[in-house]
């Protein structure tokens, strides 16, 4: 089985939830949490453990997609595809 992250530190801290860090498979987004008590992050670019430069982030992507392209009201939308709950409509369309 080939991991979908750069190197088995990630995977497993990820995994694990005991350091800080953060992954929305959805966007495709990895960001570190913010001590202030509150869920808010701050988006990485780099594996802090082996230095890889980090996939890039689908947000934006996304976004565009859900609003113009399906002229969706936002995620909460009951019409939005299940591909665009999980990482599925970015590895279909080969991002
Ligand atoms: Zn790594």
């Amino acid at each position: 089985m080939t991991s979908n992250y750069c190197c088995k530190e990630l995977e497993q801290h990820l995994r694990e939830k005991e350091v800080g860090i953060v992954y929305d498979r959805t966007s495709r987004w990895y960001g570190i949490k913010i001590l202030d008590g509150g869920s808010s992050s701050q988006t990485i670019h780099y594996c802090p453990w082996c230095g890889t430069k980090l996939p890039k982030d689908l947000s934006d992507e996304l976004g565009k997609i859900v609003f113009e392209e399906l002229e969706l009201d936002g995620f909460d939308d009951p019409r939005l595809p299940e591909e665009f709950k999980s990482d599925e409509w970015w590895k279909k369309r080969g991002f």
